[in-house]
């Protein structure tokens, strides 16, 4: 038998009792109010005692407490022993997790909605400088880098940033943030001081092959020079030193081109007021010059904004631009120029042309260095895969962004967006 039934069945004999007691002595309520204060007494009691198990921590199996109660206690000291196991199963994997996350190289911070530090493995410690004891601080109270408190305040974490580390300017770091679950983000700063030498090595040796080259293809190209304005030079060697002046012009067009961009990935930022309508109409102009009859080029500048940036690097963007959308297109067809501004408050330069146009595959690859699309014409157009490249890193520099559309046989864009805050 169960034994709240048990209970029950016990409450029912002393009624059974209390009755032909009460029938006989003529106290039957007497008697029934007795039974009641017992019975309500017995469970006070048996409350107050499992007040005072729950009270010292529930310990121990209490299964031999008599009725319903022994029930009682069993559940909960069962519940306890289940709770306990989960609890420790539930530590021994926080130890484990803490030990491969401390074992990581990269440093990982959790941080909060509000920015303050969660949680934090061993490489944080060591490379930005955190401390155990500033869980609960905000990170950009102790990480004071104005790129790194500007990026974690867009919220915007598609693009990665690299910082020095806040102890030790020499170790450079890339950080990354992915949100997560309530309002929290996981912050990844990985060392990439290696990567970074690397890339400095590869630039400067680039920039150095360069400039070293320059020199002696310039007495190369002196001497063509005087070899073709001898006389009497027989008509076989003539087109071979054209042939060289070609190759030479081109080396040098090379050259120039590489040496831009060497400057372009390490020369400081310069930002000084570009006036861009008066840039685009000289542009214009010395690229319209270089065309032999027509003059193609039709601009229009809808806005007299100017951007807050380098001239020089500008002014090579937009000539490259100006050039391609020439040299890629028919001789009888325009090339349409337009400065405007943009309904999000930006501004944009577009260049169209009406030519060979680029097709879908290429479009992302032509910004790639060296990258030329092969395509059988009629003429040979001449170029160093370079230009597109150059553009591209000009508008990096300029927090502006390429959109290039584009149809075969009927003509390309290319859109220059510059954001608000680049205007002056
Ligand atoms: P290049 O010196 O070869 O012109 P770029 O980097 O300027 O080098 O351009 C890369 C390639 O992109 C070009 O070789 C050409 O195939 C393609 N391209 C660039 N501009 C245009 C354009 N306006 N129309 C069609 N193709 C273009």
């Amino acid at each position: 038998m169960q034994r709240w039934q048990r209970e029950i069945n016990s409450v029912i004999a002393l009624l059974a009792l209390a009755l032909p007691l009460g029938y006989f002595t003529g106290h039957l309520s007497l008697i029934l109010l007795v039974i009641v204060t017992f019975l309500l007494i017995r469970q006070t009691l048996h409350i107050n005692a499992l007040e005072h198990w729950l009270a010292r921590g529930a310990f121990g199996d209490q299964r031999e407490q008599k009725g319903i109660w022994g029930d009682i206690y069993y559940h909960i000291w069962k519940i306890k022993k289940t709770e306990k196991k989960r609890k420790k199963k539930l530590s021994r994997m926080i130890d484990r997790f803490r030990t491969s996350t401390d074992a990581l190289p990269d440093a990982a911070v959790v941080l909060g909605s509000y920015g303050e530090i969660e949680w934090t493995n061993k490489a944080a410690r060591e490379v930005l400088g955190l401390k155990k004891t500033d869980k609960g601080q905000r990170i950009p109270n102790l990480i004071r880098t104005p790129l790194f408190i500007q990026y974690l305040k867009s919220n915007d974490y598609r693009q990665k940033i690299s910082i020095p580390s806040p102890v030790n300017e020499n170790i450079i770091l890339q950080i990354s943030i992915v949100p997560y679950g309530a309002g929290l983000r996981l912050l990844l700063a990985q060392d990439i001081t290696h990567l970074k030498n690397i890339e400095r090595m590869r630039t400067d040796f680039v920039a150095n092959v360069s400039h070293e080259l320059r020199t002696p293809l310039t007495v190369l190209k002196g001497y063509l020079e005087t070899l073709q304005e001898m006389d009497n030079v027989p008509n076989i060697y003539f087109r071979s030193f054209e042939n060289m002046a070609t190759q030479t012009e081109r080396m040098q067009l090379l050259i120039d081109d590489l040496l831009l961009l060497a400057r372009l990935e390490t020369k400081a930022k310069i930002s000084e007021p570009v006036a861009v309508p008066d840039l685009l109409k000289q542009i214009c102009q010395e690229s319209d010059l270089l065309e032999k009859d027509e003059r193609r080029v039709e601009l229009s500048i809808n806005t007299d904004a100017h951007l807050q940036g380098d001239e020089e690097e500008l002014r090579s963007a937009f000539t490259n631009l100006v050039v391609n959308a020439l040299k890629y297109s028919p001789a009888d067809k325009p090339v349409k120029v337009c400065w405007h501004s943009l309904e999000n408050g930006g501004v944009c330069l577009d260049v169209e042309d009406f030519g060979e146009g680029i097709s879908p595959a290429d479009i992302p690859r032509i910004t790639e260095r060296f990258y030329r699309v092969e395509v059988k014409r009629n003429r040979k157009i001449n170029g160093t895969g370079l230009g597109l490249a150059i553009v591209k890193h000009v508008l990096v520099r300029h927090d502006a962004k390429l959109e290039i559309t584009s149809q075969l046989g009927k003509g390309s864009r290319f859109r220059c967006l510059f954001p608000a805050k680049r205007l002056c």
